[in-house]
């Protein structure tokens, strides 16, 4: 088979292993900017976070669909017919988005 010989001769080329190596040097390479990055940047991205989180991000909001209350900065976010929504989890946006949900009279009539 003419197949079995090419390809038993693509595998063989040096070059192959060489351009290897070059690929393995650049992704060590990119992974060691990107940890050193991250080390050096850790500090900062607590001091953006607790600067930026104000007292809204900290309020109370109630899950539609399941009723559970959580932070809202800890909540996932969902923008729906013009409203923000917010859920516990990605679970419960994937109920709400399935029709899951309370008739729309329940949400914010308190
Ligand atoms: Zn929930």
């Amino acid at each position: 088979m003419n197949c079995w010989t090419n390809w038993m001769t693509i595998n063989r080329r040096s070059s192959g292993s060489m351009l290897r190596f070059l690929i393995l040097a650049i992704v060590v390479y990119i992974f060691y900017r990107a940890l050193k990055k991250w080390m050096i940047g850790g500090g900062t991205d607590v001091d953006q976070h607790r600067s930026s989180g104000s007292a809204v991000d900290d309020v109370l909001i109630q899950d539609p669909v399941c009723q559970t209350y959580f932070a809202r900065r800890d909540g996932v976010h969902l923008r729906h017919e013009g409203r923000d929504l917010y859920f516990c989890s990605q679970k419960c946006r994937e109920r709400y988005l399935q029709g899951d949900n309370p008739p729309d009279d329940q949400i914010g009539s308190d």
